[in-house]
């Protein structure tokens, strides 16, 4: 029987991070790669998330430091802060990133680029406008959308997002922030810096509810020194337009919060409906998110995930290391997995909030339970950053196992975790048991055999060789 013949090894549907990587690290590797973008190449991370939030902040803490100045003997007679100004420079940052993301970029590291929605087709490939483009393998990289709370009254005001903070021009007067994670966080310090009047208004205990208690101490009283205002254990009840563009908030504590601008910083939802996903039989979970296995294969043969769009935590580095898996994956077959993966992270307020995993720590051999001193800053401030890895015993794993007695004696180094630590969502249908046998030998660090690294399975990802079934 002759083999079916596709147009591309692998089509990548979305240009963002997640599609960036995974589409040059296929190319890289010979594949034949055709990335389709509905809107531009860049994405969330470029144009409406990581890079003008960075700049935004970069201005708000220019100004602190020259309000600071005089501390250390500097007098900066009077601050002042031009809000188009300090937009000019978020946009220029964006313009000068712009190039490495864009069509021409990928074209030259072997990517073609289309321009257009694409819709997954339940028989394999995808569909832009009206095209069909049949492909071997399929990566869905769509991303996020802001989510905005459903709060009566929230229709009759212009609710700022993310995503249409960044054209206007004049600085909010009174900024009401909708959530305390860390982009409400982010978004608060580097507005109030820049002389906005900001209340936080966040529904759990504690801002940045996923990190550390201390952290979100430390955080909120550095944000209140800034002058921003923040309520806790409170929501927006209802929203009451002014007519003017402004309005007010009610909250369900009762508090009445005036506002100029009103921000909605309330996490995040996959963008993964009206594109054929679920038609095609794509699995996602109760929030929408695709559901992958380690490997970041979908429940669909032939069809992964990565970034955003899966359950993974939403960081653009998350989302550029799981796509260059997700797309080496499909192009050489299932050999590396998500496993071990867990990039630092950080919220870019002052003081940052650093994360690293306990194995960064462990490999130093620090002793168990000592935390790790955050060290003085660079600029004489009384603390650096938040650090809250934590650590364990040299020779133990982070369950206080002892690393070398699976692996016959000799030390494991950056070795994947056990699949079920790591993938906390639901298992992919199409993710087979790891034979104890075969898990020991890869966590020891040996070669698998062929046979035993790449499964043959429907989607087990050849580019050279038999379709996935059912493709
Ligand atoms: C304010 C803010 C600040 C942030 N700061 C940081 C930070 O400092 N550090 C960090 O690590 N992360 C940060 N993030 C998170 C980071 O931006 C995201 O995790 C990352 O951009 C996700 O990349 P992605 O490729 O999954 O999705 P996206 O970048 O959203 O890309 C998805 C792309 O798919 C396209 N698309 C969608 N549907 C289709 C379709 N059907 N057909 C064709 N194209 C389609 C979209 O147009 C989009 O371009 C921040 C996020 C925000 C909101």
């Amino acid at each position: 029987m002759g083999r079916k013949s596709y147009d591309v090894d692998l089509a990548v549907i979305g240009g963002g991070t997640a599609g960036l990587v995974g589409a040059q690290t296929a190319a890289g590797l010979g594949a034949r790669v055709m990335l389709v973008e509905e809107r531009r190449t860049g994405g969330d991370c470029l144009y409406t998330g990581c890079v003008p939030s960075k700049a935004l902040l970069a201005a708000g803490s220019a100004a602190a430091a020259a309000r600071r100045a005089l501390r250390y003997g500097v007098d900066v007679e009077a601050v002042t802060v031009d809000f188009a100004r300090v937009m000019q420079h978020v946009r220029a940052a964006i313009t000068h990133i712009e190039p490495v993301d864009s069509p021409e970029a990928l074209e030259a590291a072997g990517v073609s680029v289309m321009l257009g929605r694409a819709h997954v087709l339940p028989e394999g490939g995808v569909r832009v406008d009206g095209r069909t483009i049949s492909a071997r393998h399929v990566l869905i990289a769509v991303g996020s959308d802001p989510a905005v709370p459903a709060v009566p009254g929230m229709g009759d005001v212009h609710v700022l997002t993310n995503e249409n903070l960044w054209d206007f021009e004049v600085l909010p007067r009174e900024l009401v922030i909708l959530g305390g994670g860390p982009v409400g966080c982010e978004l608060a310090q580097a507005f109030a810096r820049l002389g906005s009047s900001v209340t936080i208004v966040h529904r759990g205990a504690r801002v940045l509810p996923r990190e550390d208690p201390d952290a979100s101490a430390i955080l909120a009283t550095a944000l209140e020194n800034d002058g921003v205002r923040i309520l806790l254990e409170d929501s927006a009840a209802t929203v009451t337009a002014d007519g003017s563009g402004g309005g007010r908030v009610t909250t369900t504590s009762g508090r009445d919060l005036p506002f100029t601008h009103l921000l909605a910083a309330a996490g995040r939802t996959p963008r993964s409906a009206g594109f054929g996903l679920e038609e095609a039989g794509v699995v996602l979970d109760d929030a929408g998110s695709i559901v992958t296995d380690r490997h970041l294969r979908t429940s669909v043969p032939g069809i992964w995930a990565a970034g955003d769009v899966t359950a993974h935590p939403k960081y653009t580095h998350t989302a550029g290391v799981h796509a260059s898996i997700a797309a080496g994956n499909a192009i050489l077959g299932p050999l590396r997995t998500v496993s071990g993966v867990e990039p630092p992270r950080v919220t870019f307020t002052d003081p940052r909030d650093r994360r690293r995993r306990p194995s960064d720590w462990a490999r130093r051999d620090r002793a168990d339970g000592v935390p790790h001193s955050p060290g003085p800053r660079r600029d004489g401030a009384a603390h650096g950053g938040v650090h809250a890895a934590r650590l364990r015993p040299a020779g133990k794993d982070r369950r206080g196992h002892d690393r070398r007695a699976a692996c016959g004696g000799v030390p494991r180094r950056g070795v994947p975790r056990r699949p079920a630590e790591v993938v906390r969502h639901r298992r992919g249908r199409s993710d087979p048991p790891v034979p104890d046998a075969q898990r020991r030998r890869v966590e020891c660090g040996d070669r698998p055999d062929a046979e035993g690294a790449r499964p043959a399975r429907a989607g087990g990802g050849r580019t050279i060789g038999p379709a996935p079934a059912g493709a």
